[in-house]
């Protein structure tokens, strides 16, 4: 929705707020198959990718999702070489999960391939390695690619998706959780984006009961500032079958042969914390019916 002609608003209903963001221009607009793309150049955050009227990323800040959503994940799992992203069209994940020396393929399934299209266009930075011969790109349903998927084939799982509405709405349940366990190796790891717990602890709390239900031995989602996003405060949640989240390779996080502007072994340690809401919701959620 647009104010007048000069800024971009997302309207949060859930939150009663609103975060506008003054626009020089709208670059392009499209309704694909799936979903509807806006790209606005912005006067402050560069380019601008919204969906369905929901702020996907900024060139100004995208780089604290995307740190988060891969290096916490990719320094918990002892081991991970191979990882699947399902979602995560613009490729800024994909980008960060590639720094990793010691990761040998990433298949990425998105549902909507013009979502990658014009991420090449107008956030090429994003895409600059999507020609690593490590990569490989499936352009499909998420949800039916991990049901179909061979058992104990992944190390590392991650959901970089849009909201729970729409083609996303099956990446929140217990069934494709399920799914990802049974895909994920003894180690595996899955990470999926959980918003933002001052408006959707309603989303955040069923994904927590719903990863354990599925067979996920820890839970924990991580904490980081996101200004694009409602509130500003999004979170990452881990699912681990076996490496409790506390136990990251800290030390090999500190040496990291690569460059970060966010991630470091502080801000992993610090994302871990959790505030006392958050830590009574899910005390409660552990505790066993009376
Ligand atoms: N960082 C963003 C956020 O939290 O708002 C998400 C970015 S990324 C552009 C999200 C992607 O998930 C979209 O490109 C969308 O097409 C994709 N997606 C949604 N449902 C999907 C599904 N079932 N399978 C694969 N991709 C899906």
């Amino acid at each position: 929705m647009s104010l007048d002609s000069h800024w971009f608003t997302e309207l949060c209903e859930e939150g009663g707020s609103a975060f506008s963001l003054k626009i020089l221009r709208k670059l392009h607009e499209e309704q694909t198959d799936y979903q509807r793309i806006e790209i606005y150049e912005t006067e402050q955050f560069g380019n601008l990718m919204v969906i369905d009227g929901f702020i996907m990323l900024s060139a100004r800040d995208n780089f604290l999702y995307h740190e988060m959503m891969s290096h916490p994940a990719l320094f918990t799992h002892p081991d991970p070489r191979r990882v699947v992203i399902i979602g995560g069209g613009d490729c800024g994940t994909l980008r960060e999960v590639l720094r990793h020396p010691g990761v040998e393929q990433v298949l990425q399934v998105e549902i909507d391939e013009r979502v990658t299209r014009l991420s090449e266009r107008y956030f090429p930075e994003l895409c600059e390695a999507n020609g690593d011969p490590r990569v490989e790109f499936l352009f499909g349903d998420g949800i039916r690619w991990m049901a179909e998927a061979e058992a104990g084939s992944r190390d590392l799982v991650i959901v970089d998706s849009t909201d729970p509405i729409g083609p996303a709405r099956g990446l929140f349940t217990e069934a494709f959780y399920r799914d990802c366990h049974r895909v994920l190796g003894d180690d595996g790891i899955l990470v999926q984006q959980s918003e933002s717990p001052m408006y959707h602890m309603d989303i955040l709390l069923p994904m927590h009961r719903a990863m354990r239900a599925a067979g996920f031995a820890h839970t924990h989602s991580l904490h980081f500032p996101q200004p694009v996003y409602p509130t500003g405060w999004w979170t990452a949640t881990l699912g681990s079958k076996r490496v409790a989240p506390a136990d990251f390779r800290a030390a090999d996080a500190a040496a990291r042969p690569f460059p970060t502007r966010y991630y470091n072994a502080d801000i992993h340690r610090a994302a871990l914390a959790m505030p006392e809401f958050f830590r009574a919701a899910l005390a409660e959620l552990a505790a066993p019916a009376p």
